[in-house]
């Protein structure tokens, strides 16, 4: 029979992890709202250090095994309480996500692609165990957390309010098991803009002794362990003058990301094409929803070539000598679009040319997306707070 090989299966994936089936999900309109009693005054937005400041409240909503999901709570910020074998403590059972709200000069707040991020969360809370929700009430959550705490977003178009989602595993045995326990909560800080424009291009070590993400491991997945994992390289490009790693995979030296942005090179190719190329969603590329928006805006204008496709270092190599780059570029929320200005490679100083600083591809990229993000062009990627 055609069905029983299907049917035989199915089930035993469900044993083995319970937690990651369908669970009925955490619903927004039952959120407790805690308010504190006393507001913390608000930094200058302008110069803030990256994710120091944190606003009045943040969202919590526990889940476990016997009991599913309780009422998601909004409650005054402070430290969390965990159980010392808490297995995100141990074995990484974690994940986390990054977004920002922007203020534009209608006073309106927005989100940028929100569903995408809720999306982007599910599929690392499967890759992890840890249960199912349901993104749509998730994103009601958050919008509510952010209305609770929108004095906080920051009053400039240089400036936004960083949201930042994790999800633990809280089970508090010590065995490497799928948690039976589980903790996800928002929290909110406010942060400076990070220009990408003018001289601050960025220096990359590119050496493949150390490899941020491989085939069936967790690189495209928001999950901490690759983060925590990745300093020491971090450590060592400093060591080496360069200000963040160039990280590369394989024998052939493939380019793949850059820190934690996703990679652009838009240059003149080997067949003599204008393009803009990334690489390729194939498991160790964390899918970027600045990555997907500059990949469907870049599609849209029609104006030269976009590819997926794979890179490497000799590729590059040949094209910075044979001068057929144009720019390269980091992408990601933090900053959208960062240049890159020089990879350090076997020895050797690769310069890469920053384009005309009016003209270049990543200005237009940057006046595009802010754009959209702090509602100076309507957009149907916006979502209103
Ligand atoms: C978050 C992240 C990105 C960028 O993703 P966005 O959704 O554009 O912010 C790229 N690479 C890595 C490794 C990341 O963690």
């Amino acid at each position: 029979m055609a069905s029983g090989s299907a049917s035989a299966r199915a089930p035993q994936v469900q044993d083995e992890n319970p937690s990651c089936n369908d669970v009925a999900s955490f619903k927004a309109a039952d959120i407790v709202v805690q308010l504190c009693e006393n507001r913390k005054p608000k930094p200058e937005s302008e110069n803030l250090p990256f994710g120091t400041v944190f606003t009045d409240h943040m969202l919590l909503i526990e889940w476990s095994r016997e009991g599913g999901w309780e009422k998601p709570r909004i409650q005054p910020f402070g430290n969390l309480s965990l159980h010392p074998a808490c297995a995100a403590l141990h074995y990484g059972v974690q994940l986390f996500e990054g977004m920002k709200a922007y203020r534009g000069q209608d006073d309106r707040v927005r989100l940028f692609r929100p569903m995408l991020n809720m999306k982007r969360m599910l599929k690392s809370a499967h890759r992890a165990c840890l249960p199912s929700f349901d993104a749509a009430e998730l994103l009601e959550c958050i919008r509510k957390l952010v209305e609770v705490d929108q004095d906080w977003v920051p009053h400039s178009e240089s400036a936004s309010l960083y949201i930042r989602p994790a999800f633990l595993g809280t089970e508090s045995k010590l065995g490497v098991m799928v948690s039976s326990h589980a903790l996800l909560f928002v929290v909110l800080s406010p942060v400076g803009f990070y220009f990408s424009t003018g001289n601050n291009s960025v220096s990359l070590w590119a050496d493949s002794k150390y490899i941020r993400a491989w085939k069936g491991g967790t690189g495209d997945c928001k999950m901490g362990g690759n983060y925590g994992a990745s300093i020491v390289a971090q450590c060592e490009a400093m060591k080496f003058g360069c200000q963040q790693v160039l990280w590369l995979y394989g024998d052939d030296h493939q380019i793949t990301e850059v820190g934690t942005m996703n990679l652009f090179l838009y240059w003149i190719n080997e067949e003599g094409e204008e393009e803009l190329a990334t690489p390729p969603l194939d498991g160790i590329i964390l899918p970027g929803i600045t990555r997907q928006s500059i990949l469907e805006l870049a599609r849209k204008w029609g104006e030269f070539k976009v590819s997926e496709r794979y890179l490497t270092m000799a590729e590059l190599r040949l094209a910075v000598e044979q001068k057929r780059v144009r720019e390269m570029f980091g992408s990601g929320t933090a900053c959208v679009v960062s240049r890159v200005g020089r990879v350090l490679y076997q020895g050797e100083n690769l310069q890469i040319p920053c384009g005309d600083e009016s003209n270049s591809l990543v200005s237009r990229l940057l006046k595009e997306l802010t754009d959209i993000q702090y509602g100076r062009t309507e957009s149907d990627w916006t979502f209103l707070v």
